[in-house]
């Protein structure tokens, strides 16, 4: 089965071809990021426009790229939602148009389901069950990921998202939009010992987190550093970076552990942009290694928003025979109410 993905969620127009026999065959995308940078963030009905001038072309692209034609699909995968409205139905429209042109089935995906299956998309690539640590710009989230659709959360952020953490630090720090890469390329020529800041719920018995303290942690030791030295000269500033990335890791490393020490499984699975972040893989791998614990990521292409990741949870509902949905979209969209297969 050829499966046509389309995610259009916020600011990245990602189109992708996924075979359910030959696997991946195409992955175009386009970020709008450039376009935002302006504005110090996204602006919706820019996106939305943008992802309207962006989706034929990326879909064309990905078919030649694959050597197919529109013939040749077998089901359109597009994303229903979370994310913003305006660009959401962009997705929907070009998905549901295409589908209907052709007389072949559509499937609006979970756009959190994606992220969270795109670790499949490697290989080796896990087998059920696993622990899911979802660390993404708007979502931070510890899962029993028991199956397709048998998503149980173990524990979450209470306040700011991993990502999101890092793109808020990354501005108070004078970096450009979006500064949350920025931040952990600076952070490795940091110095981990020079400052150290606090790690919020590090020993709490909950699996929750919390990041927004984190923040205004780095904004005080800024005003301190500033108060003393003056203005923040480029190695201060990758030393605050260290630190902060070296709070974050730590946290994200420690609660994963005691989500698999809870639930007893033995593998982890690591999606979202956050799952870029060098030491955060570094840490996680270190720790697993020791226990004999096993870590799975996505390609690194795939860590942020992307199209391959809708064209595969659209094919592994569809194999499923999950029901298909009607046209809509659902900016708003709790992951643990859909349904099983
Ligand atoms: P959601 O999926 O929750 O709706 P989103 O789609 O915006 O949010 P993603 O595309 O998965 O999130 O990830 C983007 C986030 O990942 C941004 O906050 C970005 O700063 C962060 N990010 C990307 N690369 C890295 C990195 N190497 N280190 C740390 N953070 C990173
Ligand atoms: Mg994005
Ligand atoms: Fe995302």
């Amino acid at each position: 089965m050829l499966v046509l993905g389309i995610e259009t969620s916020c600011d990245e127009t990602g189109v992708a071809l996924y075979d359910t026999e030959a696997g991946l065959l195409a992955h175009q995308l386009h970020t709008q990021m450039a376009m935002h940078a302006r504005y110090g963030g996204v602006v919706p009905e820019l996106a939305s426009r943008d992802h309207i001038r962006r989706a034929i072309p990326l879909m064309e692209a990905c078919l030649a790229e694959a050597g197919r034609t529109l013939k040749d699909l077998d089901a359109v995968a597009y994303t229903r939602g979370p994310g913003l409205g305006g660009a959401l139905l962009v997705g929907a429209s070009v998905a549901n148009a295409l589908a209907f042109g052709l007389g072949i089935p559509v499937v609006g995906v979970h756009h959190l389901e994606g992220h969270l299956l795109s670790p499949l998309l490697a290989d080796p690539k896990p087998d059920f069950p696993f622990v899911a640590l979802l660390v993404s710009g708007g979502h931070t989230q510890l899962m029993a990921v028991h199956g397709i659709g048998q998503y149980e959360i173990l524990g979450e952020t209470l306040d700011d998202a991993a990502g999101e953490a890092f793109d808020k630090t990354a501005k108070l720090l004078g970096l450009p939009y979006p500064g949350g890469p920025m931040l952990s390329r600076l952070a490795e020529e940091g110095d981990p010992q020079r400052f150290t800041l606090p790690r919020p719920m590090l020993h709490a018995d909950s699996l929750d987190m919390s990041f927004s303290g984190l923040k205004t942690a780095v904004l005080t030791l800024v005003t301190q550093t500033q108060a003393t030295l003056g203005e923040i000269d480029e190695t201060t500033r990758k030393d605050i970076c260290r630190a902060f990335q070296e709070a974050i890791v730590e946290v994200l490393v420690t609660k994963s552990l005691k989500a698999l020490r809870q639930t007893g499984m033995k593998r982890l699975v690591v999606a979202g942009g956050v799952g870029a972040n060098k030491q955060l893989r570094a840490g996680l791998d270190t720790a697993a290694a020791r226990r004999g614990l096993e870590v799975f990521y996505p390609p690194l292409s795939l860590c942020t928003d992307n199209g391959a990741m809708i064209a595969y949870a659209g094919a592994m509902r569809l194999s499923q025979r999950s029901p298909a949905g009607s046209f809509g979209v659902a900016p708003r969209w709790d992951l643990t109410t859909l349904p099983r297969p």
